[in-house]
């Protein structure tokens, strides 16, 4: 990544006032300091006397306990005047302080010898009082500035002690969004949906007078990245009204009752410059079902939760305010929130579709300068499952890798590049030793064949023994379309090619290694997916078994009833052995078939590293040729 040049002088401000205030009290006290003139004699208190009753005093000036003063000019020694006996002083002037016991009788005896005393106040002058009753507190107040402005700095990434009392605004944000639904690709039939709440909030009288009564919640559902916030944003720019927002995790890590008030400042706040808009970013932190008790700290939850509601509750629908919630986690959400009334309008984002991750990445390279062998349609086919922040991403991590490369354009090797280290994690550099490297090298290449050999399977990319991320290697599969519907062929191979490389393992080595850990786990998740979900068991039949969700953490699935008897469970656990080691199987007689194909591809590997599908192809074709000459030869 580009790194940012820090200017040290864009400080913030009142860093650079304390700054200031520091170097002016330098400069003030230098110039004192050197405006002092030269020092008088110190003299004893006693040789003070002695000198008065001399008479060697002319006059005195006293200051609380400091006296000053000068002699007589006899009294002083000249240059050229030596005079012995009677004492004399090298300056004209001199101090001494008066004991702090005090001496009564001082005044009397400086009358006495004729000395002229004056007395002053011992106040300093105004502006040095001032100044050093002013400097520890200017310090002070500097300096809690300075520290508060950073605490504020991180409250507003995170909670914080010192900012429950103070900083509301930080806790949401309200903007002017400019961005508008040209800039939302795809979700067509979202936007068709946000279009009717944009044409309310542009004119709200207009739907006022017809009596018409339109949702207040909009709840937008959709995986991670899809655009929930990018759709919110674009709506409020649409209809060019302020946009207030708030995470819902942020209530969390607040405070007890202190998200119940923000909640209400935000409400008042929205209602004070209708038409607006209120975002509530993963609502299903603060809003998912109650009640169960678990992952703590729901107090807070609820009682946020219930301000929302009556928030909601209490618009007297003349306000046009419109509360857009977002959440990844519609199922978990409380029914309450779901009421009519509340957020009773669902807004469901998809991941996108070809066509729409074309658009998508078309709208993140507008402004990056693309060479011609760069086609978004191909980019796009390989990027299934990706959602519009993960292509947005993936244009990024491009423009990155060519400007590492010292390109002025972006070509198609760098959306490569960064397709592989976004799929596949960064490449390691690791040193691994030669029987390990053929271990992943037959491991890859199992998976890779049964890719190529078993019925229906996603169409394979390439493989590769160069560590990526967690892996040692891996095999790419990508399919032609976006798939909707699953068949049961489709999932039985699928298993097949998890398993195939364990077994390729097992065939030529004889033993199996601890990499196939994660490829056992996936081929099981889904072959019990495949009986309890999908009702693909002929045994068990077209019944679903709930086997709890894979986020147990969010409270409710723990606590639902496993509504099915032990012995049911025991045919599931029956069936999922038996599919998977049908596969196997399978995968083993292939395997144990294509023994000399595999090996040769495997030595290829080794040598390159990656192998494209293509090349794999071409590999096994010339073997096939030439061992069908050998044949010919023989006969
Ligand atoms: P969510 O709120 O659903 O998690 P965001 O709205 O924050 O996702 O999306 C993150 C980023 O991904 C957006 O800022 C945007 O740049 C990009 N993005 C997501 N979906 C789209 C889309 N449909 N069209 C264009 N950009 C998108
Ligand atoms: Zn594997």
């Amino acid at each position: 990544m580009a790194t940012k040049n820090k200017n040290p002088f864009s400080m913030p401000p009142t860093w650079m006032t304390f700054l200031w205030i520091l170097v002016i009290w330098l400069i003030i006290s230098i110039l004192f300091q050197s405006y002092q003139p030269p020092a008088p004699q110190e003299l004893a208190y006693t040789d003070f006397k002695k000198a008065v009753n001399h008479k060697k005093v002319d006059k005195v000036t006293i200051k609380g306990h400091a006296i000053s003063g000068e002699f007589r000019e006899k009294a002083v020694k000249s240059r050229d005047s030596g005079k012995k006996g009677s004492r004399l002083y090298s300056r004209s002037d001199f101090k001494t302080r008066i004991p702090a016991i005090g001496d009564p009788e001082l005044l009397q005896l400086l009358e006495k010898n004729g000395v002229s005393v004056s007395v002053e106040s011992d106040e300093p002058a105004w502006f040095v009082t001032i100044l050093v009753n002013l400097l520890p507190w200017i310090l002070i107040i500097g300096l809690f500035f300075y520290f508060s402005r950073r605490m504020q700095e991180r409250m507003s990434s995170g909670g914080g002690p010192f900012g429950v009392g103070k900083s509301k605004a930080k806790i949401y944000k309200k903007t002017e969004s400019d961005l508008r639904l040209d800039d939302v690709a795809g979700l067509a039939n979202a936007k068709k949906e946000v279009q009717e709440i944009i044409d309310y909030l542009k004119d709200p009288a207009k739907f006022h007078e017809l009596g018409g009564k339109l949702p207040r919640g909009v709840l937008l559902a959709g995986p991670p990245g899809t655009g929930k916030t990018l759709l919110a944003r674009a709506t409020a720019g649409e209809a060019n009204v302020p946009f207030f927002s708030i995470s819902g995790s942020e209530f969390i890590e607040m405070f007890v009752g202190v998200g119940a008030s923000r909640v209400r400042n935000m409400f008042d706040d929205a209602k004070k410059e209708t038409p607006s808009i209120i975002f509530i970013d993963e609502i299903d932190a603060i809003g998912r079902v109650r009640g169960t008790g678990l992952g703590g700290g729901h107090d807070e939850r609820e009682q946020t939760l219930n301000q929302i509601l009556s928030e909601m509750d209490g618009f007297s629908g003349r306000e046009a305010v419109v509360v857009m919630a977002a959440t990844n986690r519609s199922d978990v959400l409380d029914p309450a929130l779901t009421r009519p009334g509340r957020f009773d309008r669902q807004i469901i984002l998809e991941l996108p579709h070809k066509n729409a991750r074309k658009q998508i990445l078309e709208i993140h390279t507008r402004n990056m300068p693309l060479a011609e062998d760069v086609n978004l349609e191909i980019v796009a086919r390989r990027t299934v499952g990706f959602a519009g922040a993960d292509l947005e991403n993936l244009a990024n991590e491009s423009a990155l890798f060519a400007a590492r490369n010292n390109r002025k354009k972006i070509i198609a090797e760098d959306f490569d590049e960064s397709l592989d280290k976004i799929t596949l994690g960064l490449v390691r550099d690791e040193l691994i030793n030669e029987e390990d490297r053929k271990i992943v090298a037959y491991h890859e290449v199992g998976h890779a064949m049964m890719a190529k050999l078993l019925p229906g399977t996603d169409p394979l990319e390439k493989v590769t023994i160069i560590p990526h991320g967690q892996a040692l290697g891996a095999t790419q599969q990508i399919p032609e379309e976006d798939r909707y519907n699953l068949s049961r062929q489709y999932l039985q191979s699928r298993i097949g090619v998890m398993l195939g490389g364990r077994v390729a393992e097992k065939i030529f080595f004889g033993d199996i290694t601890s990499g196939a850990a994660n490829d056992l786990k996936q081929a099981t998740e889904l072959a019990r997916r495949m009986v309890c979900q999908f009702g693909m068991s002929d045994r068990l039949g077209p019944v679903n078994f709930p086997q709890g969700d894979r986020h147990p953490f969010l409270g409710q699935e723990l606590t639902e009833p496993k509504n099915y008897s032990e012995r049911t469970a025991y045919l599931i656990d029956k069936e999922v052995y038996r599919i998977i080691t049908e596969m196997e199987d399978k995968v083993v007689q292939l395997i144990s078939d294509k023994q000399e194909e595999i090996k040769i591809v495997v030595s290829e590997l080794l040598e390159k590293e990656t192998l494209s599908n293509k090349e794999i192809d071409a590999i096994i074709a010339e073997q096939d040729s030439s061992v069908n000459s050998e044949k010919q030869e023989q006969q």
